[in-house]
C-alpha cells in the first residue's frame, strides 16, 4: 500500500520471524522515469513484490533500480528473481556487501548474546549456519564509502555498524529515510534487533546521524514503517 506519497510499503500480510522476521520493502515512485526498490524482501521467487506491481498497473520492467541497504537475507530475498525478470535494471549496494550478494562470501557471523527476545533467536541460529541462503545475483553498481551518492530521487547516506555496508537512503524532498536494520518495528519498536548489530559503538553513531535529519516517515526494514512522530520517536530510541 501507499503508505505516503510516491512511496509504497511491500512485505508479508502475517508477522513472524518464518517470514523472515516480518520483512519490508519499499517502491519509491517519484513520477519520473525511474522507479526505485528499495531492498526485496525474504521470498525467492518475489512474488508478492511482483503481485503488488500489477495491483498498481506495473510490472517488473518499469523497475530501473533496487536499492540494497545491507546484505541480510531479508532483504535480498526477491534480488536475483527480479534481475532474471528484469535485466536491464541496476542494482545497488555498497561494496563491502557485494560479494555476500552475489553469493561468494557468507554474511558476517552475529554474536550470541543477547539472548532475549527469543522471537528473533532462530534468525540469529539461521544466519549463523546460512541456512535457506538467498539465490546470489551480481550486483551492477557499487557504492562507495561516501555520503551523497544518487539513485533516483534517493541520496545514499553512510549508516554502517548493523554491518559493515549498511547504508540508508533519504528523500530529502519528502522527508522519508529507508534505514534497513537501524530502526525495527517489528516485536516492537527499538534500535534495530538487539545483537544483530555488529559493531555497536559505530550503529550508534550511524543512529544519531539518521535522527539529525529529523525525518518525518522512516522505512523500517522489519516491521511496519513510521508514519507519525517520527522524529520524537527516533531520540526516545536514542
Ligand atoms: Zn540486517
Ligand atoms: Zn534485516
Amino acid at each position: 500500500m501507499e503508505i505516503a506519497p510516491g512511496v509504497h510499503r511491500i512485505g508479508p500480510t502475517k508477522r513472524g520471524w518464518k517470514l523472515g522476521g516480518y520483512a519490508q520493502c519499499y517502491l519509491i515512485d517519484d513520477g519520473s522515469d525511474r522507479l526505485v526498490l528499495v531492498d526485496t524482501g525474504y521470498e525467492h521467487d518475489a512474488q508478492s513484490i511482483v503481485s503488488y506491481l500489477w495491483s498498481i498497473g506495473r510490472t517488473p520492467v518499469d523497475i530501473t533500480d533496487i536499492a540494497l541497504t545491507h546484505s541480510h537475507r531479508s532483504h535480498l530475498g526477491g534480488v536475483a528473481a527480479l534481475k532474471r525478470l528484469n535485466p536491464q535494471l541496476t542494482i545497488h549496494i555498497h561494496e563491502w556487501e557485494a560479494d555476500i550478494c552475489g553469493g561468494h562470501r557468507m554474511a558476517q557471523p552475529m554474536p550470541f548474546r543477547p539472548i532475549r527476545p527469543l522471537i528473533i533467536y532462530p534468525m540469529r541460529i539461521g544466519a549463523l549456519i546460512n541456512y535457506d541462503a538467498h539465490h546470489g545475483c551480481e550486483p551492477d553498481k557499487l557504492l562507495e564509502d561516501k555520503d551523497g551518492q544518487r539513485i533516483g530521487p534517493l541520496e545514499v547516506i553512510q549508516t554502517q555498524g548493523h554491518t559493515p555496508g549498511s547504508v540508508s537512503f533519504y528523500w530529502r524532498e519528502r522527508g522519508v529515510i529507508a534505514v534497513g536494520d537501524a530502526v525495527a518495528t517489528w516485536p516492537k519498536l527499538d534500535a534495530g534487533w538487539p545483537g544483530f548489530n555488529l559493531d555497536e559503538p559505530r550503529y550508534r553513531r550511524s543512529l544519531r546521524k539518521i535522527a539529525e535529519l529529523e525525518p518525518k516517515v522512516i522505512l523500517t526494514g522489519h516491521g511496519l514503517p513510521v508514519t507519525q512522530d517520527a522524529s520524537a520517536k527516533l531520540k526516545r530510541i536514542l
